[in-house]
């Protein structure tokens, strides 16, 4: 171990993945998991890597500390902001990087702090023959193109998997169960450990993210808004300084938020 980077390496040859929680400091449905595996973990076959990102903002119990680290782990020339270069985020993204290089797959574990979040996925079409036998009733996909910078971004762009799991609202008392169902699928249609092939999971939906609004100035919500909701054109999503923002067709709308200054205000999709 080193800096909260646990490595395990089964007897017989096999791929190399990671598995990761707290890139965001106050999910904590990943590291909960994570550390109920530790004491007893093992696997028959290649290497995973377990990580504790976001250290010094679980400290603090906070998401972030100087900007949002699944926004980090992108080439340096993409940084609009040169300061972030500096950020306790992107140093400890350089550090957890080598990881990634060599892993074929990874499985990040997140949640929100909406309080009614639906649990879903999040990864490119080349991994839903994982995500598939998650237990996730939705699978979402279109991110890399719509905000860089995440792990699962990482993972796809050298040609490996990057998976994200959302495991509903922060607190939610089946997060860390869901999170550990997870990663045991994950281990197993991996090749890591042996175990029955975990079923597809019925009436899975498909949605793809298309579109992202970042603020102007500031950005505050019309209402609150559930992930996923569908929402008619038309309809109000928020005001940006005195500018009216409003749905341009039907639509799907993700992660809708308050916002001081610049940032992501909304993400919209469609039902594939
Ligand atoms: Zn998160």
């Amino acid at each position: 171990m080193s800096n909260n980077i646990f490595t395990f390496v089964g007897k017989q040859p096999g791929p190399t993945v990671t598995i990761m929680g707290d890139v965001h400091g106050n999910e904590p449905s990943g590291v909960i998991a994570i550390a109920k595996l530790l004491p007893n973990f093992s696997i028959a076959r290649g290497k995973v890597h377990l990580i504790i990102a976001n250290l010094r903002a679980i400290e603090q119990n906070v998401r972030e500390t100087d900007m949002n680290m699944n926004r980090a782990f992108k080439d340096e020339s993409l940084f609009a902001d040169r300061r972030q270069l500096e950020s306790y985020e992107r140093k400890r993204a350089l550090e957890i990087m080598p990881y990634l290089d060599e892993s074929e797959a990874l499985l990040d574990i997140h949640s929100s702090s909406s309080e009614k979040s639906t649990p879903f996925s999040i990864c490119e079409p080349h991994s839903f023959d994982i995500v598939s036998r998650l237990p996730f009733q939705i699978v979402s996909h279109g991110w890399d193109v719509i905000h860089p910078g995440g792990t699962d971004y990482y993972m796809n762009k050298k040609g490996g998997r990057g998976i994200c799991i959302e495991c509903g609202y922060h607190l939610d008392k089946d997060g860390p169960a869901m999170a550990e169902n997870s990663i045991q699928a994950f281990l197993i249609l991996m090749g890591l450990i042996d175990g029955d092939i975990p079923p597809k999971t019925p009436n899975q939906k498909i949605i793809y993210a298309h579109d992202i609004y970042h603020t102007k100035t500031n950005f505050k919500i019309a209402r609150k808004f559930g992930d996923f909701e569908e929402i008619k054109k038309g309809e109000v999503i928020g005001v940006d300084g005195e500018i009216e923002v409003r749905a341009l067709e039907d639509t799907v709308i993700i992660f809708a938020r308050n916002v001081e200054g610049k940032g992501e205000a909304f993400v919209l999709a469609k039902i594939e």
